[in-house]
């Protein structure tokens, strides 16, 4: 029995995380949840997970979290609130794994607990290991954490680079598979709104890295998110459109043999993975019926209509502080964009325009990724003030 802290517990991955745990009660207890400020979701996450303790990120709402979890008799459950909280249940020496699902920048400090315990960390908070990078990687090695990714597409390369002796990920190559997004094939992005973005043609996700998928940022981060992860330098990474989302990502070796994982796109797979490796549990999702998909195809990305995809390849060649920036910057324009304070073509210039006016070395320690974090948010928050982001 393998206990868990779910961090994240009341988005979209940590939803379909409980279903997946759900189904094994005889191998995983969650002992602990933490989402960012939805009382009644924490406190349902909380009665699917029969888990002890729950905090919620925002500070202010302690009492409201201690008032709902009593008006839903879970008065043995012991409530928390504030960062520092969130980051203790992932600190937590009585848990051997945390599922780290939270949105965002905000998911660094729990990440580097988690990863400072050496326990299992099942990642699906990218912009973790955008910010962390080769700090995050350097403190899973020396503190001996097992890292297995969520995201669909690591998982994949996770598991087809299994095929291999390690030895062999020198000369292979990555490819990332991307779906395009709700608006591949167009060449202009006027007149989109959040509601459009936010429908992706294929998988249900959050609402910011859905924002993501539209505008290929996702694509950039997961880029940097693999060559960190893997160790493998960008050049050795590309990205194909596959519209299909059949195939979740690839690795091809050196002899010729390209290794995939393939499956219905549903991050109930993934999840699962991560939480029994090497071993294979049920999620829930069924069998891949490829008659029924009858067809895969591919194509590049449009890297004009699209340029995010190739301004993060840029932050990863720089190898200093500019992935940070540019994720910060990001996560300021896509809640600028859902807000409806500027537009879509806003994020990309918002974001571009942030990342080239401000540079920040290599972070040396945890405090100074939050350092170029804040200080790259207060950047972009002043670009948008003074320029019209609105065409
Ligand atoms: P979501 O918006 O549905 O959920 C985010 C979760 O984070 C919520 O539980 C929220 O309460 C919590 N949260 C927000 N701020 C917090 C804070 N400061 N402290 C603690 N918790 C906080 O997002 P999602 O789609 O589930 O995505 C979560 C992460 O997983 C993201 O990094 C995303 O890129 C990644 N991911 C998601 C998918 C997917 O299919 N949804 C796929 C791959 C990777
Ligand atoms: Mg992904």
């Amino acid at each position: 029995m393998q206990t868990i802290s779910l961090l994240g517990a009341t988005g979209s991955i940590g939803r379909s995380a409980v279903d997946v745990i759900r189904r094994h009660t005889e191998r995983w207890r969650v002992k602990s949840v933490a989402g960012g400020s939805r009382i009644p979701e924490l406190v349902e996450a909380v009665r699917a997970t029969h888990a002890k303790q729950a905090a919620v990120a925002d500070p202010a709402k302690l009492g409201a979290l201690r008032a709902a979890l009593d008006a839903a008799g879970c008065h043995d459950v012991e409530a928390l609130a504030g960062a520092d909280a969130v980051e203790a249940l992932a600190a937590d020496p009585e848990t051997d794994a945390v599922l780290q699902a939270i949105v965002g920048a905000a998911g660094v400090a729990p990440t580097f607990a988690a990863a400072r315990t050496g326990k299992r960390l099942m990642l699906a908070n990218k912009e973790s290991v955008v910010c962390g990078g080769a700090l995050l990687m350097k403190t899973v090695a020396e503190c001996g954490a097992e890292l297995f990714p969520v995201d669909s597409e690591h998982s994949a390369v996770f598991q087809c680079l299994a095929a291999a002796d390690p030895n062999a990920r020198s000369r292979a190559r990555i490819i990332l598979t991307a779906s395009g997004g709700p608006f591949r094939g167009r060449k202009t992005l006027e007149g989109i709104t959040p509601a459009m973005a936010v429908k992706h043609p294929k998988w249900s996700m959050g609402r910011k890295i859905s924002v993501d998928s539209a505008t290929l940022m996702n694509k950039g981060l997961e880029v940097i998110e693999a060559s960190w992860l893997f160790d493998f330098p960008e050049d050795r990474i590309d990205v194909v459109v596959h519209p299909e989302s059949v195939i979740h990502s690839m690795v091809a070796f050196e002899d010729g043999a390209v290794m995939a994982e393939l499956g219905d796109p549903d991050m109930r797979t993934p999840i699962a993975a991560a939480l029994s490796w090497p071993q294979r549990v049920s999620s829930g999702v069924g069998a891949l019926d490829l008659t029924r998909v009858g067809r895969l195809t591919f194509e590049a990305p449009d890297l004009e209509t699209f340029p995010l995809l190739e301004l993060a390849r840029e932050t990863l060649r720089r190898r200093d502080g500019s992935s940070i920036v540019m994720n910060a910057a990001n996560e300021v324009a896509v809640a600028a964009f859902l807000d409806e304070r500027i537009s879509f073509t806003g994020i990309m210039k918002l974001v571009e325009m942030t990342t080239e006016r401000f540079s920040a070395p290599a972070p040396q320690s945890v405090e100074e990724i939050f350092a170029i974090d804040v200080e790259a948010r207060t950047r972009a928050a002043e670009i948008l003030s003074v320029s019209e982001f609105f065409n």
